[in-house]
C-alpha cells in the first residue's frame, strides 16, 4: 500500500488550528531537508489561524451566519503547564527568547503556535475565510472531490485532491442535554461554548453543570470576577478540590422550576444563571456518513490506525480527535506520521494487521482503571506514533510525571496552581513566576503578560542548545522502560 509519488500529489488539510498547523509544519520540515513534497492546500473557515486559540468576541453565529468555532473566553489561561505541550521542533525559548511562566494566557499561546508558521512562511498554504462544505471520495480513482466556499463572497470552488487530512477539532459543537422544566428558568442559560467572560457574574449565584475542565475553570472565572455563590453540579465523582468559600459542589440537577433547581439528593437551590459545561460533539458536516467518525471525547478512537489513519479509507486522516492530556506536541507527532504515510516513507501494514493493532490499543484503553492510567495510556499512544517518525525527541514520560505533579498542585490549592513553575523537558529552562498571582491578574493581554516578566534571566542560547542536545541523546540512548500502564507511584 505504498503511496504512488510519481506524480505530484495534492493534499487538502482542513483546519488551521494546532493540529492542521502541525501537518503544515511537518511537510515544511521535509521540504527543508530537500524532500519533494505534495501540493498542499489548507482550508480554514476563520480569517486567521490558531483554531480554538483564535479568540472571537462573537458567540452563536459569526458575521457570515456560520456557527462560531472557538469556545475560548477572555481570561482563559493554559490549564496545564506549558512544559507538557511544548513543541519539540520549536521551543518556548526559541520563540520568546527568555523564560516565561508555566501557565500563559491564551493570546501568548496563540502567538507561540503562530511563530514557526510565520518563520517558515506557511500562511501561503492557508486559504482563510474558506469553509469546506463537502468532501466525496471516489475509490476507483483514489481521489477526493472537495467543495469549499469563500465566505465573504459565497463563491464555491470544486477541486480534486489525493489525500485529505481532517483537523477540524472536536470542542466546537456543544452537547446540550435537556433538564426537565429548564424552559421555565427566567435567567440566562448558556453552554460553555458561548461563555465569553465572567465579568457580568459579579454578585450573582451561578450554577455550573458538568464535572470536567470547563466546569472547573468557569467556576473559577465566576469566583475570580466576584460571583456571590458558585455551585458545580456533577453527575459522577466530585472534582473534589479544596474550593474557596464561594464555590461548592452539589448533586446533579434533576429539574428546574423557575429559578429553583431541584437536585438529585432532594435538596434545591435558587440560582440567577446556568452554564452548561456538558462537553462537545464530534461533528463532520462536510463528510458523508461512511467517512465520518461517529464518536465521543475518548482517549482512544476506533477506526483510526495509530489514532490517525481512517480504517475504511486509508487516504483519509484525522488529527487530534482524541481526548487530550497532551496537545500541541502530540498533534505534531501525528502530523509527522501522516506526512510520512503520504510521502510513502511509512508503509501501512495490511488491513488485518492494522485491525489487530487497533484492537490491541482498544483493549488497553478499556483496561484503564485510574486517572494516572489515563495519562500513561495517552503517553503510550503518543510514543507509539513518535517512534514511527523523525520528530525531534520529546520525553513523553516526563510529560506525564509533570501532569501528575500538576494534579497534585491543584489538590493542594486550586487558586494558586497556575502560579507554580515547571522546568522544560526540552531545554532545561525553568519557568519564571508571572508578575501577578493568577487569582489577582485581571489583564490577560500578551502586552501585560510580557511586561515586567520576572527578572529577565535571558536564556543562554548555546547552553540551552547543549542541554537540549544532551537530553535528546540521553532519551535516544537510554530509553527508560515505561512504568506499567495501570499504576504509577
Ligand atoms: P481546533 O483548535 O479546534 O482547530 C480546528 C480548526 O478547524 C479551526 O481553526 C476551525 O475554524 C477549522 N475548521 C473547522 N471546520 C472547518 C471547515 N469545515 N472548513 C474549514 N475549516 C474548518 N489545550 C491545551 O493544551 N491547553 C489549554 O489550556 C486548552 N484550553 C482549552 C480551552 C477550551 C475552552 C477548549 C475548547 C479547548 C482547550 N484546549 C486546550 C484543547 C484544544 O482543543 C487544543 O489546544 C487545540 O486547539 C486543538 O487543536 P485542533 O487543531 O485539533 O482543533
Ligand atoms: P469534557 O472534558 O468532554 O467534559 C464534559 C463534561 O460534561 C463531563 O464532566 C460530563 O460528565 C459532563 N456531562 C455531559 N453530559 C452531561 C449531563 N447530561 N449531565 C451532567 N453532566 C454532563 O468537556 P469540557 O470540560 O468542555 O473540556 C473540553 C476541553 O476544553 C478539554 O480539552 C479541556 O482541557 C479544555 N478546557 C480548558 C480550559 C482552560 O482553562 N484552559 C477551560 C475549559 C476547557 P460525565 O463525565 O459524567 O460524562
Ligand atoms: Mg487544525
Amino acid at each position: 500500500m505504498t503511496a504512488d509519488t510519481s506524480f505530484r500529489l495534492r493534499v487538502a488539510v482542513i483546519g488551521a488550528g494546532p493540529s492542521g498547523l502541525a501537518q503544515l509544519r511537518a511537510f515544511a520540515a521535509a521540504r527543508k531537508e530537500g524532500a519533494e513534497i505534495p501540493e498542499i492546500v489548507c482550508f480554514e473557515r476563520q480569517s486567521d489561524l490558531g483554531g480554538q486559540w483564535n479568540y472571537s468576541w462573537r458567540h452563536g453565529t459569526d458575521e457570515y451566519g456560520e456557527s462560531v468555532h472557538s469556545s475560548m473566553y477572555r481570561h482563559l489561561w493554559s490549564n496545564g503547564p506549558k512544559e507538557t505541550l511544548e513543541l519539540a521542533d520549536y521551543t518556548f525559548d526559541e520563540h520568546f527568547g527568555r523564560p516565561i511562566s508555566s501557565y500563559p494566557p491564551r493570546e501568548v499561546l496563540w502567538d507561540y503556535i503562530s511563530g514557526r508558521i510565520e518563520r517558515d512562511g506557511l500562511r501561503e498554504w492557508i486559504r482563510f475565510s474558506t469553509i469546506v462544505r463537502r468532501v466525496d471520495h471516489d475509490a476507483a480513482t483514489r481521489t477526493f472531490t472537495v467543495v469549499s466556499e469563500y465566505l465573504p463572497t459565497g463563491e464555491q470552488t470544486t477541486e480534486v485532491f489525493d489525500r485529505v487530512v481532517v483537523a477540524t477539532g472536536h470542542f466546537s459543537v456543544p452537547n446540550v442535554p435537556y433538564f426537565e422544566g429548564i424552559e421555565t428558568f427566567p435567567g440566562q442559560v448558556t453552554h460553555a461554548h458561548d461563555f465569553r467572560g465572567a465579568e457580568h457574574m459579579e454578585g450573582r449565584t451561578v450554577l455550573v453543570v458538568g464535572g470536567s475542565s470547563s466546569a472547573e475553570d468557569i467556576a473559577l472565572q465566576a469566583f475570580k470576577f466576584g460571583a456571590a455563590r458558585v455551585l458545580i453540579s456533577h453527575r459522577r465523582d466530585p472534582l473534589g478540590y479544596g474550593w474557596p468559600d464561594r464555590i461548592e459542589e452539589c448533586a446533579v440537577a434533576e429539574r428546574f422550576e423557575g429559578r429553583t433547581v431541584h437536585l438529585a439528593d432532594g435538596t434545591s437551590v435558587e440560582v440567577d444563571e446556568v452554564v452548561l459545561c456538558t462537553g462537545y460533539r464530534h461533528s463532520f458536516p462536510f463528510l458523508p456518513a461512511h467517512l465520518a467518525l461517529h464518536t465521543k471525547n475518548k482517549l482512544w478512537q476506533d477506526h483510526l490506525y495509530k489514532g490517525v489513519v481512517f480504517e475504511h479509507c486509508t487516504d483519509l486522516f484525522y488529527l487530534g480527535m482524541q481526548d487530550q492530556w497532551f496537545t500541541f506536541n502530540m498533534f505534531d507527532a501525528m502530523g509527522w506520521f501522516v506526512r510520512d504515510v503520504i510521502l510513502g516513507r511509512f508503509e501501512l501494514p495490511p488491513l488485518e494487521e492494522m485491525r489487530a493493532d487497533m484492537a490491541a490499543w482498544k483493549a488497553k484503553f478499556e483496561a484503564i482503571d485510574s486517572v494516572p492510567a489515563k495519562g500513561w495510556f495517552q503517553a503510550a499512544h503518543f510514543k507509539d506514533v513518535l517512534a514511527a517518525t523523525d520528530y525531534p525527541p520529546f520525553d513523553v514520560d516526563a510529560g506525564v510525571r509533570t501532569f501528575l505533579e500538576w494534579k497534585q498542585d491543584k489538590k493542594e490549592d486550586i487558586l494558586t496552581y497556575r502560579d507554580v513553575c515547571y522546568t522544560s523537558h526540552l531545554t532545561g529552562t525553568t519557568a519564571t513566576p508571572h508578575h501577578t498571582p493568577w487569582i489577582d491578574e485581571l489583564d490577560d493581554s500578551m502586552e501585560n503578560y510580557l511586561r515586567l516578566h520576572g527578572p529577565v534571566a535571558a536564556v543562554e542560547p548555546a547552553a540551552g542548545w547543549a542541554f537540549g542536545f544532551l537530553r535528546s541523546l540521553l532519551v535516544l540512548l537510554l530509553p527508560v522502560p515505561a512504568p506499567p500502564l495501570e499504576r504509577y507511584p
